[in-house]
């Protein structure tokens, strides 16, 4: 009799599971794949699509041809909840799965508590596909006549980045006044960059004419714009948030260990801690031994991973450990047909030719066109 594994949630590590699976059904599991939504959106693409680089398909993975692949069944729901005791994953709607290993790949989203008015006046960058859902109309109308001629964006990472420098190419494809831009940072622009890719983002962000401000820390949107904790405001009639995230809140009320973020803790094995049952990898988990930022990378090298100790677990064997890079490459779209490449303390490069390489990197995760034949290696991303 078959041992029910359920996948919840298409994110980067599901996608990398399912595709190994798909190149060695596993004899002993009916895997079902849970997901909200039918199509897993890849966050990479996203500031290329906003500025017009690519469509919206190419950063699309519809799930339930590639659960069919695996021989997976694909259930199109929201799951708000586990019951540990009756191992069941329950879902919106009040039905339940029965699982006998579940595999939690959720994502976060940006924390909006701490900004009053964000949920009515600003767009969160995740659910990607509420953002794109919502930034659509603000691609359509920005700069335009009547429509918006300042955007803010709140956060001072990569993505805040990538966002602005994609609404730029936006804005820039209206005649008339440019619409105004900033990033409203609360500490420092990238920190997480060596300096000399630091330098290279401000540089395209001075470029294009993107203000950046400093210590900001974003407590109130409006109507008008963003307030700050000190009361310094800034006049914005778009934005978008993109802050620090937190993991679904149902998953704190399960019993089982959380970090500070509200994600899942996990072992070097990509398993809870306090229940063999249970795995959770990507943005909705938190490596106890060796925490990282969150970053599609490693919800993609976790995949193959969490594939092979779904098997063994099902097969009563040992599980190997997934040992996260410490270093890893980080390639920023600019928007303007070409992108900065950064990754250790050092190497810090910009040009067109990284931007075609990110874009080859991309493609080949949303459509791997040659499947590796061992299995060994389901992220043909590697590192973005
Ligand atoms: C603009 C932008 C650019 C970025 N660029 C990079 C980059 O270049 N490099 C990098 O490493 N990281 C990047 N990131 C970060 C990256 O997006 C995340 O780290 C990554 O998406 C995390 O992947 P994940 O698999 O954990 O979750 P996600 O990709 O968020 O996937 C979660 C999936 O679960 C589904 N789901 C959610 N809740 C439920 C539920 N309750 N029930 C069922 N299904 C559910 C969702 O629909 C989704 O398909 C970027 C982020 C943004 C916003």
């Amino acid at each position: 009799m078959p041992q029910h594994l359920v996948l919840v949630g298409g994110g980067h590590s599901h996608v990398g599971v399912l595709r190994a699976f798909a190149r060695h059904r596993p004899a002993n599991l009916a895997i079902t794949l849970v997901s909200d939504r039918p199509v897993s959106l890849y966050s990479g693409m996203l500031p290329g699509h906003l500025a017009g680089l690519c469509p919206r398909a190419a950063l699309e993975i519809p799930l339930a041809p590639l659960a069919a692949a695996a021989g997976a069944r694909f259930v199109e729901a929201t799951a708000t909840g586990i019951d540990r005791a009756g191992q069941r994953l329950l879902l919106a709607g009040g039905e339940a799965l029965p699982y006998a290993w579940l595999a939690v790949n959720i994502g976060i989203t940006p924390d909006l508590a701490p900004i009053e008015g964000a949920r009515e006046f600003a767009c969160p960058v995740k659910p990607i596909s509420r953002f794109l859902e919502s930034t659509d109309a603000v691609s359509a109308a920005l700069g335009q006549p009547g429509g918006p001629q300042s955007l803010a964006v709140i956060g001072g990472g990569v993505a805040a980045v990538e966002l602005a420098l994609a609404f730029r190419q936006v804005a820039g494809r209206v005649a008339g006044a440019p619409v105004a831009i900033a990033i409203l940072a609360r500490s420092g622009l990238v920190t997480r960059l060596n300096p000399r890719a630091q330098a290279l983002v401000r540089a395209a962000l001075a470029r294009h004419a993107i203000r950046v401000v400093e210590g900001f820390d974003a407590i109130r949107v409006d109507g008008h714009g963003v307030t700050a904790r000190d009361g310094r405001s800034e006049p914005a009639e778009a934005i978008i948030v993109a802050t620090g995230a937190r993991a679904p809140d149902w998953l704190a009320s399960l019993g089982l260990p959380v970090a500070a973020d509200g994600s899942l803790l996990v072992g070097p094995d990509l398993c809870s801690p306090e229940d063999e049952r249970i795995f959770a990898t990507g943005d909705c988990a938190t490596m106890q031994e060796s925490p990282r930022e969150k970053a599609g990378v490693f919800a993609v090298r976790q995949g193959p991973v969490l594939a092979e100790n779904l098997l063994r677990r099902a097969a009563g064997q040992a599980l190997k450990a997934y040992h996260p890079q410490t270093a890893y490459l980080t390639l920023l779209s600019t928007g303007d047909g070409r992108a900065i490449a950064a990754r250790g303390a050092f190497f810090a490069l910009e040009g067109r030719w990284v931007a075609l390489w990110k874009d080859w990197l991309d493609r080949r995760f949303v459509r791997p066109s040659v499947q590796p034949a061992t299995g060994a290696r389901a992220d043909a991303i590697s590192d973005r």
